[in-house]
């Protein structure tokens, strides 16, 4: 298989790593679009959102529990946002599910 994010968590190809557990792992974007914005991914690939399954409540769960832990670790105190891009209409690029997490700049709302 040629996902590249499970390249990534098979470190087949390197990334700059700042967590990892048996389950997951956060690591910063190829390109990022704010003075810290990295991804969490799952190391079990599930290619979006749309394709969590009952199985995955666990999974989900624990990556949600994580983010505070993580943004912290990277002084987000002041706060962060945590993006997912889902199919077509979301911009999803990479079809392993990943949460983009932004921080050390204000955000603006509504997103483009
Ligand atoms: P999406 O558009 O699917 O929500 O986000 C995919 C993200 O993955 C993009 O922000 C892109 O910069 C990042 N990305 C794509 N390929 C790589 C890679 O090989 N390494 C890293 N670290 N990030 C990547
Ligand atoms: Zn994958």
């Amino acid at each position: 298989m040629s996902c590249i994010f499970c390249m990534i968590a098979n470190k087949e190809i390197p990334s700059n790593s700042v967590y990892e557990d048996d389950k997951i792992l956060c690591f910063h974007d190829l390109e990022p679009q704010a003075p810290v914005h990295v991804l969490i991914i799952p190391k079990k690939h599930i290619a979006s959102l749309d394709d969590v399954a009952e199985e995955d409540k666990e999974l989900l769960g624990h990556i949600m529990m994580k983010i505070p832990e993580i943004a912290k670790t990277l002084g987000l105190g002041n706060g962060y946002r945590l993006v997912n891009n889902c199919g077509e209409d979301g911009f999803q690029t990479v079809k392993h599910l990943h949460f983009h997490l932004l921080g050390k700049r204000k955000m603006i709302w509504p997103p483009g």
